[in-house]
């Protein structure tokens, strides 16, 4: 930062120096604000060596500018206008892009104004030792300040500073490059006005100014095969249309102008909500919005509208008459559209077009017309979107799409990428790099999406490596759901204890400098031990039990005293805050914090000293809570069990020691606590668990999947937890009813169970009460089937699905009513136990602290809305990180697959066969549940089938007779993993073995 002199203002500047504009304040007032500038002379042009502007800083601006570009043989500094950063961001990012830059005051306001995210992107850019940005205030120059003309829109003003402060530059250099008598004049370098705006640089010219388009600037840099790819397509089009661009005709209507969508939604007429697109039919769509029960339909690319998953859309919804039911059928976009032509698609009387038009017509006629009214769903089409969610998807290049000549050539060609994830469409993106990119995985942009084009046009960002290479495929991962998996900065580091792994509690007394012991109490001595999965670094909570002269017994969970390093709002703490958990893949972990807290300061290992909050209970021995009580504490745990070891020892009839009889009792404690929660109506819902089996760390290839192993002492840890949260929940809202950290479990709407009741009654004749937990529970129940074991367990995997999430909220911004635990019966509950990995724990330790009088509570956590921003964050992280957990585990099983049909095909035995429970059918498939694995797949039957909706059959033919398949029928299918063409991605392909061959036909 420059430092600031201020000057004397002469009286004539009064005027020059004011801006005046208008604020809302926060009662909705408006007052008018008078800011006055201190203009300066000498606000530095940062050229190195400048004989008028001296300056001490060192990374400046080179004297003979950027010598490399074609067009400017004698140096130049680019100046470029907002437009530029708000567009090209991944251009200006890109480290083959680095000519010296002059950012103006101006512009990064702009910037800031427009969009946070690339505000913070280009300020770290600007700090970036790569890059040669110089920000030059030129709101405080007096020679380039300028003031806003009377009927000038704001925009003009900045576009008129810019310029002004680009005729500055031009005439300071002239001048600091003063001819020396007798000698030639040197040529001295140029600034450059880099923007997309024609009537800009028309005039820019005229005041003599050197201005250029970015793809102007960019085709004459030395790398501008691979920079021309960064390029995004917003503002192109004027300059490189497509060749079938002209003469297109509008295939999506246009949305409805901004003011028009807000009133209508105002007014009730329209709806507005996220676009969500089904994962199954790439021709429907969803958007749940307040007004309906069930959520809209849109069925059609022109009803979608050109929405993207998760952009926030205006509906129109349809007259009931013309309400649908949703489809039963699997459409797959890569099918239907793969000849598509990506350079020619949109163009009238294309035959391809009129290919993909006519098939995509079929399948929206053929459905849903002989659906009972009951399914039918209010329908809709989408009028406007009022927010875009577009982000860098990862994708691979369609082979197909490259054009067959060019697939070895340099230049410049229109391809498809294709999204990993099935809910995104495929975009269209220019690149001269196709046949490099093939077999990779890359990152794209959505640039636009105009209503003339069927598919969203993108660039290309960067390649993330080969297709299954595990690099490449955990980025991609990681990138896919948003995982922030940068290593923790300097500024974070610098919070962590000065003695780094030599961190020790202090010793009580006048050695206790930080005060440590204050207010703690010394369990050192209690026979406290921790039970976790094998392997377990991050260590967060232990246990204790013991009996009591009076007969009672004393239980205890102690958890690691996060809070006590982790201070609220320093770098570290910010930092938890937007990671918002730590996130579990198969072969890594990407923390929420340092690691020297999260497996070492904070982990309670075994046989070290540790701080730790622990809940303390005084329970009768039926588990009946007598009291309880909160305190810090130093604990000395006294082992780490597995949850193997810890049940050895506890069915050990040898075994009497103090820390045996201590996990006994925890045990029937659990048993009992267990049996009070299912009374009172708590879920026991399954979802499918598996584990992988890696055959070392360093090749991490795996060789098996196996279910998860339920033992005793998973459930003992599981009670304790859940009484820990549910007596901590109760403190904190007593203490702070207004910004209580707590989690809740909506009960789900009826409606949402419609589906798998019919199914039921149906299908074996059961009937689901969804009255309440305590009665669905009941009814889940008495589905058994003798015959099938495995019956019940999928009943439950598709009753979780019907229900809500759980999510976090501040007791202060929802009704008392509403904060319940739907899946646990709990009237109220929240996250105490996991502060290493999960950031809402740390908030809620700051909370009992403060509750208990240890610590007083941050302004921060009394501000209900600082609370409910922070904790939108964490549950959008929370449930990215269990989305990239499954994918994690999926790509895993997929290698596992692949491995294990290898090996089978070189023992000359078949390939790999499993059972498998169907779990929907489809008019043209099924899908089934496979649980040995834990995944899902889907079968597809190529010839005619006949389907029976209302049933949930579907009759296929066999070998002799028709066979009939029903929803809950047991299979048999073959798991092949194959290199699908298209995507070049290892793609799960599951064909029916019994009772029928579906690959016969
Ligand atoms: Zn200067």
């Amino acid at each position: 930062m420059v430092e600031i002199t201020i000057r004397k203002r002469p009286q004539t500047e009064a005027v020059i120096t004011q801006r005046k504009f208008f604020k809302k304040t926060a009662r909705g007032k408006v007052v008018k604000v008078l800011r006055e500038r201190y203009l300066r002379d000498d606000v530095a042009c940062g050229i190195e060596g400048c004989r008028e502007c001296s300056t001490e800083i060192s990374r400046l601006l080179p004297p003979s500018g950027g010598l490399e570009h074609q067009l400017f043989p004698n140096g130049h500094y680019i100046l470029p206008d907002t437009n530029v950063f708000l567009a090209q961001m991944d251009l200006i990012e890109s480290s083959l892009f680095n000519p010296p830059m002059i950012l103006l005051q101006t512009v990064l306001e702009e910037v800031r104004h427009r969009s946070l995210p690339l505000y913070n992107r280009l300020k770290a850019l600007t700090k970036s030792e790569d890059k040669h940005i110089w920000v030059f205030y030129n709101e405080y120059r007096s020679e380039t300040a300028i003031v806003r003309e009377e009927n000038e829109t704001p925009n003009d003003r900045n576009d008129r500073g810019i310029r002004t402060a680009a005729a500055w530059y031009n005439t300071h250099i002239s001048l600091t490059h003063t001819p020396i008598r007798g000698q030639k004049q040197m040529p001295h370098p140029t600034v450059v006005l880099i923007t997309e705006d024609a009537a800009n640089r028309q005039k820019a010219e005229q005041s003599g100014i050197v201005s250029v388009s970015v793809r102007r600037y960019v085709e004459a840099m030395k790398d501008a095969n691979v920079l021309l790819d960064l390029l995004s397509a917003e503002g192109s089009h004027n300059i490189e249309p497509t060749k079938a661009a002209a003469g297109r005709q509008a295939l999506y209507p246009d949305y409805l102008p901004t003011p028009t969508l807000i009133a209508g939604v105002k007014a009730g007429e329209l709806h507005q909500g996220h676009f969500n697109a089904n994962q199954y039919n790439y021709l429907e769509g969803s958007v749940p919005v307040p007004a309906f029960d069930k959520p809209i339909l849109l069925v059609g690319r022109e009803n979608m509208n050109r929405a993207v998953q998760g952009d926030i859309v205006v509906i129109e919804v349809f007259p009931e008459k013309d309400w649908k039911a949703p489809a039963d059928e699997v459409v797959d976009q890569e099918a239907i559209q793969k000849n598509d032509d990506a350079e020619d698609s949109g163009e009238e009387g294309d035959e391809n077009d009129e290919e993909v038009f006519s098939k995509e017509s079929r399948v929206l006629s053929g459905s849903s017309n002989q659906k009972p009214p009951s399914e039918r769903q209010p329908t809709g089409r989408i009028v406007g979107i009022i927010k875009r969610n577009w982000r860098a998807y990862v994708c691979h290049i369609d082979s197909t799409s490259l054009t067959s000549t060019l697939t070895t050539s340099l230049s410049t060609q229109t391809v498809f990428a294709t999204p990993v994830s099935r809910l995104l469409p495929r975009i269209r993106l220019r690149t001269r790099q196709a046949p490099t990119l093939l077999n990779q995985k890359i990152l794209v942009t959505i640039d636009r999406w105009d209503s003339t084009s069927r598919y969203p046009e993108g660039h290309f960002v960067r390649a993330l490596g080969q297709v299954e290479s595990k690099e490449a495929e955990q980025e991609s991962l990681l990138l896919e759901f948003e995982v922030p998996y940068r290593p923790f900065g300097k500024a974070i580091l610098d919070c962590l204890p000065p003695e780094g792994e030599q961190w020790v509690v202090p010793p009580k007394g006048e050695f206790d400098l930080q005060n440590i012991w204050r207010d703690r109490e010394d369990l050192r001595d209690v026979i406290v031990c921790s039970i976790d999965p094998p392997g377990c670094q991050d260590i967060d909570d232990a246990l204790h039990a013991k009996l009591l002269p009076n007969g009672n017994i004393e239980a205890g969970v102690h958890i690691a005293d996060v809070s006590h390093f982790v201070l609220p709002d320093n770098p570290m703490d910010s930092e938890a805050a937007a990671r918002g958990t730590t996130v579990y893949l198969v072969d890594n972990r990407i923390d929420m914090l340092p690691s020297l807290l999260g497996t070492n300061l904070c982990s309670l290992r075994p046989f070290v000293e540790r701080l730790a909050f622990s809940s303390i209970w005084e329970l009768t021995a039926d588990a009946e809570i007598v009291s309880v009580r909160f305190t810090k504490s130093v604990i000395k745990s006294k082992a780490a069990f597995t949850y193997e070891e810890a049940q050895i020892r506890k069915d050990d009839p040898n075994l009497h020691d103090e820390l045996t009889n201590s996990i006994r009792l925890l045990n029937t404690l659990a048993i009992k606590l267990k049996a009070k929660r299912m009374a009172a109506g708590a879920l026991n819902l399954a979802s499918p668990e598996v584990k992988i089996h890696l055959d070392s760390a360093e090749s991490s290839d795996p060789i098996d999947v196996e279910q998860k192993e339920l033992r005793e002492t998973n459930s003992l840890v599981e009670e304790f937890m859940l009484l820990a949260n549910i007596s901590v929940a109760r403190k904190i809202e007593e203490s702070f009813p207004q910004t209580a950290v707590l989690r809740r479990h909506l009960p789900p709407p009826k409606t949402n169970f419609e589906k798998l009741q019919d199914i039921l009654r149906k299908t074996k004749g059961f009937s689901l009460d969804v009255s309440s937990s305590g009665a669905l529970a009941a009814s889940l129940d008495e589905c058994v089937d003798a015959r099938e074991p495995a019956f019940n367990t999928l009943v439950r995997i598709m009753a979780t699905r019907c229900m809500l999430s759980a999510e976090y909220f501040s007791s202060g911004s929802v009704a008392k009513d509403t904060f319940g635990h739907y899946g646990l019966a709990s009237e109220i509950y929240t996250h105490f136990t996991s502060p290493i990995r999960r950031y809402a724990d740390v908030l809620v330790h700051r909370q009992l602290s403060a509750a208990i009088g240890s610590t007083p509570l941050h302004a921060t956590l009394h501000s209900k809305s600082h609370v409910e921003r922070v904790l939108d964050v964490v549950n959008r992280r929370h449930r990215m990180a269990q989305m990239a957990g499954r994918a994690s585990v999926e790509f895993y099983v997929g290698l596992a697959l692949k491995a294990r049909g290898e090996q089978a095909r070189a023992r000359g035995e078949p390939d790999v066969r499993e059972d498998a429970y169907v779990i929907r059918t489809f008019r043209n498939g099924v899908g089934v549940f496979v649980s040995k694995l834990g995944i899902e797949g889907l079968v597809t039957f190529k010839r005619d089938t006949q389907f029976d909706a209302e049933n949930y059959t579907i009759t296929v033919p066999g070998a002799k007779e028709e066979v009939k398949i029903s929803v809950f029928d047991k299979v048999v299918v073959r798991i092949e993993v194959e290199k699908d063409k298209n995507t070049q991605r290892g793609k799960v392909k599951m064909t029916l073995v019994e009772p029928v061959d579906s690959s016969a036909f």
